[in-house]
């Protein structure tokens, strides 16, 4: 066996800092493995020790695949993999399935039909185009027969890729009432493929899609990864979808990978965007020669804690039943349901509390907000800036997501992708007296005349721009802002083979946008600091493609911000998956906002148990303190509606908490 290389960490005492099932899983030759296990119980470390111990093994990074739910935490997973075991861990791949979708594909995606250096359309773009081809094949409506929007349209097809339904099915079963338009959406869904193709782009949906049919269509792609990775490691397994299982099977379709994926059935949340916990249940079926490791000691929470979540899922009838046992000993906190008359006085608790904790000594970064649905951050929102307690905040508007940040991103992704219809479009709309027939006149010249260069010569990329769309009609008024920007594109690549680095080409494109900024955006001044900060981020970015990556992948896949010592965390329960903090706050935890009013009235059982496991994997965050509290009014003044405490609540047995007064 291969020892440390010089300079590295001493090989870590995996005896020493893992329990006996643990370590099992850590160090097993089979395979095909399954951890399976509750909250808390150290599947992610479990991982995270796997990988340490492959590569101490001689096993080199390079022929590791870890697969997660965000990629936050694989870096974190990665990084924490290297203090262990030393720089090996820097040549693992690591990531979302998205963007290891992403890395490869963007290696061979003309297998695919697609030219070099794709767009990824973000949903925004994806809502422009669906709109404007909604208008085209459905533009006369009755008030009487409506056509749906371009956003259900887009839930439709999405929801129908994920779950490896047609859309036709998807339609029939989720979305009777639109049956009637079958016909026109067909149509709608065909050239939204078709456009997609013809801009070189892909959707978020299209990188499963695009990956799983590479790995199926193309045999030697298939093979080659196959030989590449030795191990492939999936964690957050219970939600998968079937595309992210057909990705995994394929890639571990081989002789010689070796698998292991570790979940927790009772933490599924994500069944309404296709993910199934079937996966987790028919793991040993489908790979008969799979070890199932189970672990049941609790390292997270504190006694108290372990035993609310224990109470919170046993409501739950659909469950492999687990039981946890904590390794921590009590506290002096007894969890506490805080009922409050309306949501402005919550927050003020919230935020009371925050304080005195915080001038106890916790810091902020140990401490969340929790909450169902985004908006139920409002007031927390506003009661933490008046008290002046710094948050962050993982479930609201991204940076990538704003209008100004869009503008300067979309000069660099025309310049990697000249096709990039999108990009053009909200750059043409930057110009005066440009609208949507204009717009898409110049893209017409703009597209044929880049064809006709791209044609005489696919590698060389475009330059001289301004005798190349000597043709394109535009606007009168609009002529100087194109001639500006015809300028700026040439100014973005200097000369044949030059190459400005990510950061200095944002910076053009700010002087370039600065009038339109002006005027079209208020708040100027921040809007600038934020380009600014953009710059200053890409600092380090080595090539624009790298960039536009990581740009499209960070505004749709996770909602990832980057540590800061002192703030407080709110997110959604969702985003929350996977992550722990020494304080939890549990919020709006009224009927009818949690679980939703929706729900309720469906009365749909597995519905309303997904409901009770988002509940379970809220208070499974908390270590030492959980809260829990709801508004018995929700509104301001006369707009107010009285809310009983939640379900979750009422079941809880008596004892297991205490009733504070806010
Ligand atoms: P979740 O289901 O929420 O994803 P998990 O099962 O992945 O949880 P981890 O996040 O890996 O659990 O571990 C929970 C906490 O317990 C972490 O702080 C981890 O470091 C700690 N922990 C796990 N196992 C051990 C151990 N053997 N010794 C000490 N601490 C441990
Ligand atoms: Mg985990």
């Amino acid at each position: 066996m291969p020892g440390p290389l010089p300079g590295a960490p001493a090989v870590p005492d995996f005896a020493a800092e893992l329990n006996d099932e643990q370590l099992a899983a850590v160090q097993t030759h089979a395979r095909h493995a399954l951890v399976i296990a509750g909250a808390g119980s150290g599947k992610t470390r479990t991982l995270t020790y796997r990988v340490a111990w492959l590569l101490s093994q001689g096993v080199p990074g390079w022929r590791v695949l870890l697969l997660t739910f965000t990629n936050k935490a694989a870096r974190e997973m990665l990084e924490r993999v290297g203090s262990l075991i030393g720089p090996e861990s820097g040549s693992i791949w690591g990531g979302t399935f998205h963007s290891i979708a992403n890395r490869i594909l963007r290696r061979h995606a003309e297998m695919l039909g697609y030219r070099q250096g794709f767009t990824i359309l973000d949903s925004d773009d994806q809502r422009a185009l669906m709109r404007r081809l909604v208008k085209l094949h459905a533009g006369k409506q009755s008030k009487a027969n409506p056509f749906p929007k371009p956003e259900v349209l887009l839930s439709l097809l999405s929801l129908a890729v994920n779950t490896g339904r047609t859309w036709e099915e998807t339609l029939a079963a989720d979305y009777p009432q639109l049956c009637k338009h079958e016909e026109t959406i067909g149509q709608i869904y065909a050239d939204y493929a078709r456009r997609k193709v013809e801009t070189n782009a892909m959707d978020f949906d299209d990188l499963l899609v695009n990956m799983v049919r590479l790995l199926s269509e193309h045999e030697e792609v298939r093979l080659h990864l196959q030989e590449r990775f030795l191990h492939v490691l999936v964690d957050e397994y219970q939600d998968t979808n079937v595309l992210q299982e057909r990705m995994i099977s394929l890639l571990c379709g081989g002789s010689r990978t070796h698998l292991m994926v570790v979940g927790d059935d009772a933490q599924s949340i994500y069944s309404w965007r296709g993910a199934r916990v079937d996966h987790i249940f028919d793991f040993s079926r489908r790979y008969p020669d799979a070890e199932v490791f189970k672990i049941e000691t609790n390292y997270r929470s504190v006694p108290a804690i372990l035993e609310i979540s224990n109470a919170a899922i046993a409501q739950n009838e659909r469950q492999f039943l687990k039981v946890l046992r904590p390794v921590r000993a009590a506290n002096k906190w007894m969890p506490a349901v805080v009922p409050a008359p309306d949501n402005r006085t919550e927050a003020q608790f919230v935020a009371r509390r925050i304080d005195e904790l915080m001038g106890q000594g916790i810091p902020g970064k140990d401490i969340a907000v929790l909450y169902r649905a985004h908006f139920h951050s409002l007031d927390v929102q506003m009661e933490l800036t008046r008290c002046h307690i710094p948050f962050r905040i993982t479930s609201g508007l991204r940076f990538f997501e704003q209008a100004h940040v869009k503008d300067v991103v979309a000069y660099l992704r025309l310049l990697s992708n000249p096709r990039d219809e999108m990009a053009f479009r909200r750059i043409a709309a930057t110009f005066p007296r440009v609208g949507e027939v204009s717009a898409g006149k110049m893209w017409q010249g703009w597209l044929a005349a880049c064809e006709a260069r791209l044609q005489s010569a696919p590698e060389v990329p475009l330059r001289g721009y301004e005798e190349l769309m000597r043709g394109v009609s535009v606007p009168a008024l609009a002529r100087p802002n194109w001639q500006s920007f015809l300028a700026t594109m040439e100014a973005l690549r200097p000369e044949e083979g030059v190459e400005l680095t990510p950061a200095e080409m944002v910076r053009l494109v700010q002087k370039e946008l600065d009038a339109w900024f002006r005027s079209a955006y208020d708040n100027y001044d921040e809007r600038w600091e934020d380009i600014e900060q953009l710059s200053r981020t890409l600092a380090d970015m080595p090539s624009l493609e790298d960039f536009l990556s990581q740009v499209a992948l960070l505004s749709e896949a996770d909602r990832e911000v980057e540590p800061d010592d002192d703030c407080v965390t709110l997110s959604t329960i969702h985003q929350a998956k996977g992550l722990e903090w020494k304080v939890v706050f549990v919020i709006f935890l009224g009927e009818g906002m949690f679980p939703h009013y929706r729900v309720i009235n469906a009365g749909d059982a597995r519905e309303l148990e997904e409901e009770t496991r988002l509940f379970y994997v809220a208070v499974t965050r908390a270590q030492d303190q959980l809260y829990l509290t709801y508004p018995r009014y929700n509104g301001h003044s006369y707009d107010s509606m009285y809310c009983p405490p939640s379900r979750f609540l009422t079941s809880l047995p008596q004892g297991l908490f205490e009733v504070w007064s806010e």
